[in-house]
Protein backbone atom coordinates (compact mmCIF):
# COMPACT_ATOMS: atom_id res chain seq x y z
CA UNK A 1 0.00 0.00 0.00
CA UNK A 2 1.09 3.38 -0.52
CA UNK A 3 2.15 5.63 2.07
CA UNK A 4 0.03 8.82 1.87
CA UNK A 5 2.87 12.19 1.79
CA UNK A 6 2.29 15.10 4.12
CA UNK A 7 4.26 18.57 4.39
CA UNK A 8 7.11 18.76 6.46
CA UNK A 9 5.66 20.50 9.98
CA UNK A 10 4.89 24.22 9.88
CA UNK A 11 6.81 25.08 13.00
CA UNK A 12 10.20 22.95 11.55
CA UNK A 13 10.72 25.38 8.85
CA UNK A 14 9.63 28.46 10.98
CA UNK A 15 12.55 27.19 13.19
CA UNK A 16 14.91 26.89 9.92
CA UNK A 17 13.70 30.74 9.12
CA UNK A 18 14.51 31.88 12.41
CA UNK A 19 17.89 29.84 12.36
CA UNK A 20 18.30 31.49 9.13
CA UNK A 21 18.04 35.34 10.79
CA UNK A 22 20.33 34.04 13.60
CA UNK A 23 23.11 33.00 11.27
CA UNK A 24 22.43 36.75 9.58
CA UNK A 25 23.90 38.46 12.53
CA UNK A 26 26.21 36.04 13.77
CA UNK A 27 29.68 37.61 13.93
CA UNK A 28 32.54 35.42 12.12
CA UNK A 29 30.68 33.48 10.38
CA UNK A 30 31.57 33.08 6.08
CA UNK A 31 30.47 36.26 4.53
CA UNK A 32 30.39 34.40 0.79
CA UNK A 33 29.66 31.15 -0.87
CA UNK A 34 30.55 28.93 -4.09
CA UNK A 35 28.24 26.34 -4.73
CA UNK A 36 29.26 23.34 -7.28
CA UNK A 37 26.63 21.28 -8.79
CA UNK A 38 26.92 18.27 -10.32
CA UNK A 39 23.81 15.82 -12.15
CA UNK A 40 20.27 16.51 -12.79
CA UNK A 41 18.00 19.37 -12.89
CA UNK A 42 16.64 18.12 -9.41
CA UNK A 43 20.11 19.01 -8.30
CA UNK A 44 20.49 22.34 -9.93
CA UNK A 45 17.04 23.01 -8.36
CA UNK A 46 18.31 21.67 -4.89
CA UNK A 47 21.13 24.54 -5.66
CA UNK A 48 18.60 27.10 -5.97
CA UNK A 49 17.01 26.28 -2.89
CA UNK A 50 20.52 25.87 -0.76
CA UNK A 51 21.35 29.53 -2.59
CA UNK A 52 17.60 30.89 -1.43
CA UNK A 53 18.81 29.91 2.49
CA UNK A 54 22.62 31.42 1.86
CA UNK A 55 21.32 34.33 0.53
CA UNK A 56 19.02 34.77 3.59
CA UNK A 57 21.86 34.13 6.07
CA UNK A 58 23.37 36.69 4.86
CA UNK A 59 26.05 35.41 2.87
CA UNK A 60 26.05 36.42 -0.67
CA UNK A 61 27.65 34.55 -3.90
CA UNK A 62 31.91 34.80 -4.92
CA UNK A 63 32.99 35.17 -8.24
CA UNK A 64 34.80 31.60 -7.66
CA UNK A 65 35.20 29.02 -5.42
CA UNK A 66 39.45 30.17 -4.47
CA UNK A 67 38.11 33.39 -3.41
CA UNK A 68 34.29 32.08 -1.29
CA UNK A 69 34.61 31.55 2.65
CA UNK A 70 32.26 28.32 2.20
CA UNK A 71 32.30 26.48 -0.71
CA UNK A 72 29.39 23.65 -0.94
CA UNK A 73 29.77 20.60 -3.58
CA UNK A 74 26.05 19.26 -4.44
CA UNK A 75 26.86 16.01 -5.60
CA UNK A 76 25.73 12.84 -7.79
CA UNK A 77 26.12 9.63 -7.87
CA UNK A 78 24.24 8.36 -10.83
CA UNK A 79 27.29 7.10 -12.09
CA UNK A 80 30.88 6.30 -10.94
CA UNK A 81 32.31 9.04 -12.94
CA UNK A 82 29.89 11.91 -11.48
CA UNK A 83 31.12 10.73 -8.02
CA UNK A 84 34.86 10.18 -8.92
CA UNK A 85 35.00 13.67 -10.18
CA UNK A 86 32.94 15.38 -7.55
CA UNK A 87 35.39 13.54 -4.65
CA UNK A 88 38.29 14.43 -6.85
CA UNK A 89 37.26 18.00 -6.59
CA UNK A 90 36.84 18.34 -3.21
CA UNK A 91 40.34 16.93 -2.44
CA UNK A 92 41.60 19.99 -4.80
CA UNK A 93 39.79 22.28 -1.98
CA UNK A 94 42.18 20.63 0.55
CA UNK A 95 45.08 22.76 -0.53
CA UNK A 96 43.02 26.02 -0.81
CA UNK A 97 42.43 25.24 2.86
CA UNK A 98 45.80 25.40 3.62
CA UNK A 99 46.24 29.07 2.56
CA UNK A 100 42.97 29.89 4.00
CA UNK A 101 42.32 28.38 7.23
CA UNK A 102 39.12 29.77 7.28
CA UNK A 103 37.55 28.26 4.37
CA UNK A 104 34.07 25.84 5.09
CA UNK A 105 33.85 23.24 2.49
CA UNK A 106 30.36 21.21 2.51
CA UNK A 107 29.55 18.43 0.49
CA UNK A 108 25.64 17.12 0.12
CA UNK A 109 23.52 15.94 -2.52
CA UNK A 110 22.69 11.86 -3.14
CA UNK A 111 26.35 11.35 -2.77
CA UNK A 112 26.00 11.07 0.96
CA UNK A 113 22.72 9.33 0.87
CA UNK A 114 24.91 6.60 -0.62
CA UNK A 115 25.39 3.47 2.14
CA UNK A 116 28.64 4.50 3.84
CA UNK A 117 29.51 7.54 2.52
CA UNK A 118 29.43 9.67 5.27
CA UNK A 119 31.42 7.15 7.59
CA UNK A 120 34.05 7.53 4.41
CA UNK A 121 33.78 11.31 4.08
CA UNK A 122 34.22 11.58 7.72
CA UNK A 123 37.47 9.52 7.83
CA UNK A 124 39.11 9.98 4.34
CA UNK A 125 38.22 14.22 4.12
CA UNK A 126 38.65 15.47 6.80
CA UNK A 127 38.87 18.85 5.76
CA UNK A 128 35.15 18.85 5.18
CA UNK A 129 33.37 20.90 7.82
CA UNK A 130 29.54 20.04 6.82
CA UNK A 131 28.09 17.01 5.23
CA UNK A 132 24.16 16.37 4.59
CA UNK A 133 21.96 14.06 2.85
CA UNK A 134 19.06 14.94 0.37
CA UNK A 135 16.36 14.13 3.29
CA UNK A 136 17.71 16.70 4.98
CA UNK A 137 18.16 19.75 2.73
CA UNK A 138 15.63 22.06 4.70
CA UNK A 139 17.68 21.48 7.74
CA UNK A 140 20.88 23.14 6.24
CA UNK A 141 20.37 26.44 8.09
CA UNK A 142 21.07 25.14 11.76
CA UNK A 143 23.30 22.26 10.60
CA UNK A 144 25.38 25.28 9.18
CA UNK A 145 24.71 27.35 12.74
CA UNK A 146 26.00 24.43 14.24
CA UNK A 147 29.38 24.40 11.99
CA UNK A 148 30.16 27.72 12.95
CA UNK A 149 29.15 27.96 16.45
CA UNK A 150 30.68 25.20 17.72
CA UNK A 151 33.72 25.16 15.37
CA UNK A 152 33.39 21.14 14.85
CA UNK A 153 32.45 19.00 12.14
CA UNK A 154 28.86 18.72 11.29
CA UNK A 155 27.81 15.42 9.49
CA UNK A 156 24.16 14.45 9.70
CA UNK A 157 22.59 11.85 7.36
CA UNK A 158 18.92 10.97 7.73
CA UNK A 159 18.01 7.87 6.25
CA UNK A 160 13.81 8.49 5.42
CA UNK A 161 12.34 11.20 4.37
CA UNK A 162 9.52 9.20 6.43
CA UNK A 163 6.88 10.31 3.62
CA UNK A 164 7.51 14.66 3.74
CA UNK A 165 8.05 17.15 1.34
CA UNK A 166 9.52 20.45 2.43
CA UNK A 167 7.63 23.51 1.47
CA UNK A 168 8.32 27.49 1.94
CA UNK A 169 12.10 27.25 1.51
CA UNK A 170 13.63 30.59 0.10
CA UNK A 171 14.68 29.87 -3.28
CA UNK A 172 16.91 32.47 -5.31
CA UNK A 173 16.23 31.25 -9.14
CA UNK A 174 19.21 31.26 -11.49
CA UNK A 175 17.68 32.36 -14.36
CA UNK A 176 14.82 35.16 -14.85
CA UNK A 177 12.72 33.68 -17.65
CA UNK A 178 13.42 30.11 -17.34
CA UNK A 179 12.02 27.94 -13.98
CA UNK A 180 12.26 24.99 -11.77
CA UNK A 181 9.51 23.40 -10.56
CA UNK A 182 9.56 20.56 -8.33
CA UNK A 183 6.27 18.28 -8.57
CA UNK A 184 7.56 14.97 -6.76
CA UNK A 185 10.53 13.73 -4.79
CA UNK A 186 12.02 10.27 -5.44
CA UNK A 187 11.27 7.08 -7.33
CA UNK A 188 9.44 3.76 -6.66
CA UNK A 189 10.34 1.98 -9.68
CA UNK A 190 13.71 0.07 -8.56
CA UNK A 191 15.41 -0.23 -12.06
CA UNK A 192 17.96 -3.14 -11.15
CA UNK A 193 20.95 -0.46 -12.33
CA UNK A 194 19.73 2.51 -10.26
CA UNK A 195 20.25 4.11 -7.22
CA UNK A 196 18.15 7.39 -7.28
CA UNK A 197 15.36 5.11 -5.09
CA UNK A 198 18.19 4.80 -2.21
CA UNK A 199 19.48 8.35 -2.17
CA UNK A 200 16.14 10.06 -2.88
CA UNK A 201 13.46 8.05 -1.08
CA UNK A 202 10.09 6.76 -2.49
CA UNK A 203 7.61 8.94 -4.54
CA UNK A 204 6.48 12.03 -2.42
CA UNK A 205 4.30 14.28 -4.57
CA UNK A 206 3.65 18.18 -3.58
CA UNK A 207 0.31 19.38 -3.11
CA UNK A 208 -1.28 20.31 -6.42
CA UNK A 209 -2.57 23.99 -4.80
CA UNK A 210 1.09 24.77 -3.86
CA UNK A 211 2.22 24.12 -7.50
CA UNK A 212 -0.06 25.65 -9.39
CA UNK A 213 0.29 28.77 -6.72
CA UNK A 214 4.15 28.48 -7.76
CA UNK A 215 3.63 28.71 -11.53
CA UNK A 216 0.94 31.54 -11.40
CA UNK A 217 3.55 33.53 -9.51
CA UNK A 218 6.21 32.82 -11.42
CA UNK A 219 4.05 33.70 -14.91
CA UNK A 220 3.29 36.89 -12.70
CA UNK A 221 7.14 37.78 -12.48
CA UNK A 222 7.44 37.06 -16.38
CA UNK A 223 8.89 33.76 -16.31
CA UNK A 224 8.55 32.29 -20.16
CA UNK A 225 9.43 28.64 -19.54
CA UNK A 226 9.28 26.24 -16.66
CA UNK A 227 10.24 22.68 -16.47
CA UNK A 228 8.60 20.18 -14.07
CA UNK A 229 10.97 18.26 -12.24
CA UNK A 230 10.74 14.73 -10.80
CA UNK A 231 11.92 11.50 -11.18
CA UNK A 232 8.85 9.93 -12.61
CA UNK A 233 6.30 13.09 -13.03
CA UNK A 234 4.20 10.40 -14.68
CA UNK A 235 3.10 8.63 -11.21
CA UNK A 236 2.49 12.37 -9.76
CA UNK A 237 -0.54 12.31 -7.34
CA UNK A 238 -0.94 8.83 -6.82
CA UNK A 239 0.23 9.30 -3.19
CA UNK A 240 -1.95 12.17 -2.68
CA UNK A 241 -5.82 11.96 -1.51
CA UNK A 242 -6.85 14.87 -4.09
CA UNK A 243 -6.98 12.41 -6.87
CA UNK A 244 -5.32 14.68 -8.99
CA UNK A 245 -2.84 13.04 -11.64
CA UNK A 246 -0.20 14.40 -13.80
CA UNK A 247 -2.50 15.05 -17.01
CA UNK A 248 -4.69 16.62 -14.97
CA UNK A 249 -2.51 18.58 -13.30
CA UNK A 250 -0.47 19.34 -16.68
CA UNK A 251 -3.70 20.95 -18.29
CA UNK A 252 -4.55 23.20 -15.00
CA UNK A 253 -1.05 24.48 -15.22
CA UNK A 254 -1.45 24.85 -18.95
CA UNK A 255 -4.30 27.36 -18.27
CA UNK A 256 -2.26 29.93 -16.05
CA UNK A 257 -0.64 31.14 -19.35
CA UNK A 258 3.32 30.67 -19.26
CA UNK A 259 4.52 30.75 -22.80
CA UNK A 260 6.51 26.84 -22.31
CA UNK A 261 5.77 24.09 -20.05
CA UNK A 262 8.70 20.95 -20.35
CA UNK A 263 8.51 18.30 -17.68
CA UNK A 264 10.74 15.34 -16.88
CA UNK A 265 11.04 12.63 -16.59
CA UNK A 266 8.42 10.45 -18.14
CA UNK A 267 8.93 6.66 -17.57
CA UNK A 268 7.45 5.23 -20.64
CA UNK A 269 5.66 2.66 -18.57
CA UNK A 270 3.16 5.20 -17.38
CA UNK A 271 3.18 7.53 -20.29
CA UNK A 272 -0.68 7.06 -20.78
CA UNK A 273 -3.13 8.51 -23.95
CA UNK A 274 -4.46 10.87 -21.07
CA UNK A 275 -1.33 12.28 -21.08
CA UNK A 276 -0.86 12.32 -24.94
CA UNK A 277 -4.09 13.75 -25.37
CA UNK A 278 -3.39 16.82 -22.92
CA UNK A 279 0.32 17.24 -24.68
CA UNK A 280 -1.49 17.38 -28.16
CA UNK A 281 -4.74 20.07 -26.73
CA UNK A 282 -2.57 22.09 -24.87
CA UNK A 283 -1.71 25.90 -25.97
CA UNK A 284 1.64 26.01 -23.94
CA UNK A 285 3.65 22.46 -23.50
CA UNK A 286 6.33 21.59 -26.23
CA UNK A 287 5.90 19.43 -28.54
CA UNK A 288 8.83 17.70 -27.38
CA UNK A 289 9.22 15.19 -25.10
CA UNK A 290 12.65 13.23 -23.35
CA UNK A 291 11.94 9.49 -23.15
CA UNK A 292 14.10 7.31 -21.65
CA UNK A 293 14.30 3.71 -23.45
CA UNK A 294 17.37 2.76 -21.57
CA UNK A 295 17.57 -0.65 -24.20
CA UNK A 296 16.32 -2.55 -27.20
CA UNK A 297 15.90 -5.45 -26.42
CA UNK A 298 12.73 -7.09 -24.14
CA UNK A 299 15.47 -9.65 -22.47
CA UNK A 300 17.58 -6.85 -20.99
CA UNK A 301 14.59 -4.43 -20.56
CA UNK A 302 13.37 -7.15 -17.99
CA UNK A 303 16.54 -7.51 -16.46
CA UNK A 304 16.40 -3.87 -15.70
CA UNK A 305 13.16 -4.32 -14.25
CA UNK A 306 11.89 -1.44 -16.61
CA UNK A 307 8.64 -2.97 -16.72
CA UNK A 308 7.45 -2.43 -21.24
CA UNK A 309 8.70 -4.33 -23.57
CA UNK A 310 10.23 -2.90 -27.02
CA UNK A 311 6.99 -3.41 -28.56
CA UNK A 312 5.11 -1.26 -25.89
CA UNK A 313 7.77 1.66 -25.77
CA UNK A 314 7.28 1.56 -29.70
CA UNK A 315 4.08 1.33 -29.87
CA UNK A 316 3.85 4.07 -27.45
CA UNK A 317 6.11 6.42 -29.55
CA UNK A 318 3.51 5.81 -32.54
CA UNK A 319 1.03 7.17 -30.65
CA UNK A 320 3.05 10.16 -29.69
CA UNK A 321 3.24 10.66 -33.49
CA UNK A 322 -0.07 10.47 -34.57
CA UNK A 323 -1.52 13.20 -31.89
CA UNK A 324 1.47 15.18 -31.85
CA UNK A 325 2.74 14.86 -35.50
CA UNK A 326 5.54 17.40 -35.20
CA UNK A 327 6.59 16.02 -31.91
CA UNK A 328 10.56 15.85 -31.07
CA UNK A 329 12.11 13.06 -29.26
CA UNK A 330 14.64 12.30 -27.07
CA UNK A 331 16.16 9.40 -24.91
CA UNK A 332 18.70 8.06 -22.51
CA UNK A 333 20.89 4.85 -23.07
CA UNK A 334 22.43 2.15 -21.64
CA UNK A 335 25.14 0.20 -23.43
CA UNK A 336 27.23 -2.77 -21.74
CA UNK A 337 24.55 -3.75 -19.42
CA UNK A 338 25.33 -6.85 -17.67
CA UNK A 339 25.14 -10.35 -20.18
CA UNK A 340 24.64 -8.10 -23.06
CA UNK A 341 25.27 -9.91 -26.10
CA UNK A 342 26.20 -8.44 -29.63
CA UNK A 343 22.56 -9.20 -31.18
CA UNK A 344 21.78 -7.49 -27.83
CA UNK A 345 23.44 -4.50 -28.77
CA UNK A 346 22.36 -4.24 -32.47
CA UNK A 347 18.69 -4.52 -31.06
CA UNK A 348 19.29 -0.96 -29.04
CA UNK A 349 21.04 0.18 -32.70
CA UNK A 350 18.09 -0.76 -34.66
CA UNK A 351 15.60 0.95 -32.00
CA UNK A 352 17.27 4.10 -32.34
CA UNK A 353 16.80 3.43 -36.22
CA UNK A 354 13.09 2.96 -36.21
CA UNK A 355 12.66 5.98 -33.70
CA UNK A 356 15.30 8.36 -34.88
CA UNK A 357 15.67 10.19 -31.94
CA UNK A 358 16.88 14.06 -32.22
CA UNK A 359 19.43 13.36 -29.55
CA UNK A 360 20.41 10.48 -27.51
CA UNK A 361 22.28 10.88 -24.20
CA UNK A 362 24.52 7.65 -24.37
CA UNK A 363 26.32 5.92 -21.29
CA UNK A 364 28.62 2.77 -20.45
CA UNK A 365 26.60 0.62 -17.93
CA UNK A 366 28.48 1.63 -14.62
CA UNK A 367 27.96 -0.53 -11.79
CA UNK A 368 26.35 1.43 -8.54
CA UNK A 369 26.97 -0.79 -5.52
CA UNK A 370 23.91 -1.91 -3.50
CA UNK A 371 22.04 -2.08 -6.68
CA UNK A 372 20.86 -5.59 -8.36
CA UNK A 373 22.75 -5.53 -11.50
CA UNK A 374 25.58 -4.47 -9.80
CA UNK A 375 26.13 -8.16 -8.48
CA UNK A 376 25.24 -9.46 -11.62
CA UNK A 377 27.75 -12.28 -13.50
CA UNK A 378 28.63 -11.33 -17.16
CA UNK A 379 29.90 -7.56 -16.64
CA UNK A 380 30.79 -6.59 -20.20
CA UNK A 381 34.41 -5.82 -20.91
CA UNK A 382 36.09 -2.32 -21.31
CA UNK A 383 37.04 -2.56 -24.91
CA UNK A 384 33.65 -3.87 -25.83
CA UNK A 385 31.63 -1.44 -23.94
CA UNK A 386 33.78 1.44 -25.43
CA UNK A 387 33.88 -0.43 -29.06
CA UNK A 388 29.60 -0.19 -28.59
CA UNK A 389 28.90 3.04 -27.56
CA UNK A 390 31.12 4.92 -30.25
CA UNK A 391 29.27 2.63 -32.73
CA UNK A 392 25.68 3.41 -30.92
CA UNK A 393 26.95 7.02 -30.96
CA UNK A 394 28.16 7.29 -34.82
CA UNK A 395 24.44 5.99 -35.75
CA UNK A 396 22.63 8.81 -33.39
CA UNK A 397 25.33 11.08 -35.04
CA UNK A 398 23.76 10.44 -38.34
CA UNK A 399 20.16 10.59 -37.62
CA UNK A 400 20.20 14.08 -35.74
CA UNK A 401 21.97 15.11 -38.68
CA UNK A 402 19.22 13.63 -40.91
CA UNK A 403 16.25 15.30 -38.86
CA UNK A 404 18.08 18.39 -38.46
CA UNK A 405 18.22 18.67 -42.30
CA UNK A 406 14.14 18.71 -42.07
CA UNK A 407 14.41 22.22 -40.21
CA UNK A 408 15.98 23.84 -42.52
CA UNK A 409 13.57 26.60 -43.55
CA UNK A 410 11.19 26.31 -40.97
CA UNK A 411 10.64 29.27 -38.47
CA UNK A 412 11.44 28.24 -34.64
CA UNK A 413 10.42 29.97 -31.94
CA UNK A 414 13.67 30.47 -29.69
CA UNK A 415 13.97 31.53 -26.12
CA UNK A 416 16.80 33.31 -26.48
CA UNK A 417 19.02 32.54 -23.21
CA UNK A 418 23.12 34.07 -23.80
CA UNK A 419 25.14 34.96 -26.13
CA UNK A 420 26.84 32.18 -27.95
CA UNK A 421 30.18 30.82 -26.37
CA UNK A 422 31.78 31.09 -30.04
CA UNK A 423 30.90 34.66 -31.22
CA UNK A 424 29.03 37.40 -28.54
CA UNK A 425 27.34 38.91 -31.44
CA UNK A 426 25.31 35.87 -31.96
CA UNK A 427 22.65 35.18 -30.03
CA UNK A 428 21.54 31.45 -28.55
CA UNK A 429 18.55 29.72 -27.25
CA UNK A 430 16.29 26.86 -27.03
CA UNK A 431 13.47 26.45 -29.51
CA UNK A 432 9.77 24.48 -29.07
CA UNK A 433 12.13 21.23 -29.62
CA UNK A 434 14.68 22.29 -26.74
CA UNK A 435 17.12 22.13 -29.42
CA UNK A 436 20.23 25.06 -29.58
CA UNK A 437 19.00 27.49 -32.31
CA UNK A 438 22.38 30.30 -32.66
CA UNK A 439 21.32 33.14 -35.01
CA UNK A 440 22.53 37.07 -35.27
CA UNK A 441 21.37 39.33 -32.50
CA UNK A 442 21.86 41.08 -29.76
CA UNK A 443 22.33 40.88 -26.03
CA UNK A 444 18.44 43.52 -25.44
CA UNK A 445 16.72 40.14 -27.12
CA UNK A 446 17.64 38.14 -24.03
CA UNK A 447 14.58 36.49 -22.47
CA UNK A 448 12.35 36.76 -25.69
CA UNK A 449 11.05 34.16 -27.62
CA UNK A 450 11.68 35.30 -31.48
CA UNK A 451 10.40 33.46 -34.56
CA UNK A 452 13.77 32.68 -36.31
CA UNK A 453 14.14 30.71 -39.55
CA UNK A 454 16.29 27.69 -39.75
CA UNK A 455 19.19 28.12 -42.28
CA UNK A 456 21.40 25.40 -41.27
CA UNK A 457 21.72 22.34 -39.76
CA UNK A 458 24.88 21.28 -37.27
CA UNK A 459 25.94 18.45 -35.15
CA UNK A 460 24.09 19.30 -32.36
CA UNK A 461 22.88 22.82 -33.13
CA UNK A 462 20.96 24.38 -35.78
CA UNK A 463 22.04 28.19 -37.13
CA UNK A 464 19.05 30.93 -38.26
CA UNK A 465 18.28 34.27 -39.45
CA UNK A 466 15.93 36.74 -37.13
CA UNK A 467 12.59 36.53 -38.69
CA UNK A 468 11.99 40.35 -39.16
CA UNK A 469 8.37 41.46 -38.30
S1 LIG B 1 12.67 5.33 -13.02
FE1 LIG B 1 14.36 3.87 -12.84
S2 LIG B 1 16.11 4.99 -13.75
FE2 LIG B 1 14.55 6.52 -13.26
S3 LIG B 1 15.08 7.26 -11.21
FE3 LIG B 1 13.57 5.63 -10.95
S4 LIG B 1 14.79 3.77 -10.64
FE4 LIG B 1 16.17 5.32 -11.50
Amino acid sequence: MRRMTAEIPQETILEEQACMQRVRGMAGRPASYFIVTYGCQMNVHDSETLTGMLENMGLSAAADRTCADFVIFNTCCVRDNAERRALGNVTWLKELKKTNPQLRVAVCGCMIQEPGMAEQILRTYPFVDLAFGTHNLYHFPTLFEQMVLKQRRVIEVVPDDLGTVPEDLPIVRSNPYQAYITIMYGCNNFCSYCIVPSVRGRERSRDSERILREAEALYRDGVKEIMLLGQNVNSYGLDRPEGMNFPKLLAAIDEIGIERIRFMTSHPKDLSPELMDVMAGSRHICPQLHLPVQHGNNRILKSMNRRYTREIYLEKVAMLRERIKNISLSTDIIVAYPGETEQEFRDTCSLVEQVRYDSAFTFIYSPRTGTPAAKMPDQVDPETASRRIQELIAIQKRITSENFEHYIGQTHHVLVDAPSRRDIHQMSGKNEYNITVNFDGSPDMIGSILPVRITEARETTLRGTLVQA
